[in-house]
């Protein structure tokens, strides 16, 4: 597992407790760690250890007839073997269009949405991973874009019908 936060030694929990992976090393790849207390608590609790040197190396061959990921190999030439490893990175918000126009975001940079995914910017949506709150998978960012575009699409469908009415004198 790599990531320098606890989000790694939690996920690496629930592979753990899901897949009965044993063993699991977090790579916090040489970048300033943040783990917490009760984070560097569970990570002991279930037996996993934390390698802080940087990686220097991605062992292993991917193509077509490769073997697949072999491992790391960490500074000062030390070998971590794997043959599983889940980025936990965190994510970088891109909402930079939205903060220059005003629109009201959350501490972390995410929008903040109504029911519909409009922003607090008439005729602004946001959907996907970029929306606090909610699951971030492919499927609740496509739900989401259907009833964002849905909205937009009877908006302009309102002001149709408000053109044809105004054309006959309604
Ligand atoms: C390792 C991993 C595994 C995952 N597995 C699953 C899974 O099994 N099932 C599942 O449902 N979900 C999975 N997800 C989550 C899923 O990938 C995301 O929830 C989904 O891709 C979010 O869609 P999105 O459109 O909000 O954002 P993204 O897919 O991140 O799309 C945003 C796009 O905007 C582009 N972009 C950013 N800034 C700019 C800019 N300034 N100008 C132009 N373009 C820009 C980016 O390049 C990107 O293409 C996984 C995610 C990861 C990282």
């Amino acid at each position: 597992m790599i990531g320098p936060r606890d989000a790694s030694i939690y996920i690496a929990a629930m592979m753990a407790d899901r897949y009965g992976h044993e063993g699991i090393r977090i790579l916090s790849n040489g970048l300033p760690d943040e783990y917490t207390e009760k984070g560097l608590q569970i990570a002991k609790a279930y037996g996993m250890t934390i390698e802080r040197r940087p990686i220097t190396a991605v062992l292993g061959d991917a193509g077509k007839d490769g073997k697949g990921l072999e491992g790391f190999e960490v500074e000062g030439g030390d070998r971590i073997e794997s043959t599983i490893a889940i980025v936990a990175m965190g994510a970088v918000v891109y909402s930079d269009l939205l903060r220059d126009l005003g629109g009201d975001l959350d501490p972390t940079g995410r929008p903040l949405v109504g029911p519909k995914f409009e922003t607090s910017v008439p005729g602004f949506f946001a959907v996907g991973d970029l929306v606090p709150g909610r699951k971030m998978q492919v499927y609740t960012g496509w739900d989401e874009a259907v009833d964002a575009a849905d909205e937009i699409n009877a908006r302009i469908r309102k002001e149709k019908m408000a053109a044809r009415l105004a054309a006959v004198g309604g």
